[in-house]
């Protein structure tokens, strides 16, 4: 019946952590919907991905996060489309290693304006839809540099995701009165495109791993399966406000 399937929007779901969360929610046969910045060849890959894994539906668009009219263009497509949303993962991300000193003005606003004001645009927008849902949730990926600045991410990074960390307590008090939770988690070292180049280099992944007292970088799977427990009532259905660390002991 329609009023009991399933959805999921992920944003940034072409590749990495978010295509391993998308396809987490297919083998539940949620209907997945994931945005992507440019790569329409990764989205389309992850779209049929989706499907052969169980999804009920896959729906790709393409979205600027850090823009108010794309964001706000693709809510309205979606409350076209669906009835509802039940889960949000506000997971599009750029990652910065400059310093206070060293970064660019233009820089420091684009990291910010994705990632910290693009979870803030997607989760107004998409709030009437999530609100019309039998169950909703929203789980932000922020990172380990939101809540220690002992990191290789720089200033830019480590503002935008420390501010996810509280955009996530706010809202989940705020919505709690519609009963839609808010968590985050926040991945140390992930293997994703995002930190390919900076693992490449032998020495520096070896520096990577020590700092790990489990010894491993984690994989988007890893991610993946915690922003399924925050965002599936029945695993977590008191869980609202909290930030779920996956740092193998890095920071405790
Ligand atoms: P990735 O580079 O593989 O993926 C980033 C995704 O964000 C892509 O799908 C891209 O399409 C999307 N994106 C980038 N800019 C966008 C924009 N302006 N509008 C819409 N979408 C945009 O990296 P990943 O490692 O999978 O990162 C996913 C999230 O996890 C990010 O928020 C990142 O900060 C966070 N994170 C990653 C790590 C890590 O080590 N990889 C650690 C902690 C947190």
């Amino acid at each position: 019946m329609a009023d009991q399937e399933k959805y999921v929007v992920v944003t940034g779901g072409d590749r990495g952590i978010g295509k391993a969360t998308a396809l987490r929610f297919a083998r539940d046969g949620f209907g997945i919907i994931i945005t992507y910045a440019s790569r329409r060849d990764l989205a389309e890959e992850t779209a049929n991905e989706a499907l052969s894994s169980g999804a009920s539906t896959a729906m790709y668009y393409q979205v600027d996060v850090s823009s108010w009219d794309s964001v706000s263009y693709f809510a309205s497509q979606l409350s076209r489309t669906l009835p509802y949303v039940n889960v949000l993962v506000n997971n599009a991300g750029i990652i910065d290693y400059s310093s206070l000193e060293d970064v660019d003005l233009e820089r420091w606003r684009r990291v910010i304006d994705v990632d910290l004001t693009g979870p803030f645009y997607v989760s107004k927008a998409l709030l009437p839809l999530l609100r019309k849902a039998p169950w909703a949730s929203i789980v932000n990926v922020s990172s380990i540099a939101g809540q220690t600045g002992n990191v290789v991410a720089g200033v830019a990074y480590v503002a935008a995701k420390a501010g996810l960390i509280g955009l996530t307590k706010k809202m989940a008090v705020e919505l709690a009165k519609y009963r839609i939770r808010v968590n985050a988690v926040t991945p140390s070292f992930v293997e994703t495109d995002m930190t390919r180049d900076y693992l490449s280099d032998p020495e520096r992944r070896r520096q990577a791993e020590a700092l790990h007292p489990l010894g491993s970088i984690a994989e988007p799977e890893d991610i993946a399966e915690a922003i399924y427990f925050l965002a599936i009532p029945q695993l977590s259905r008191n869980i609202t406000g909290q930030v779920l660390g996956i740092n193998g002991g890095r920071y405790t």
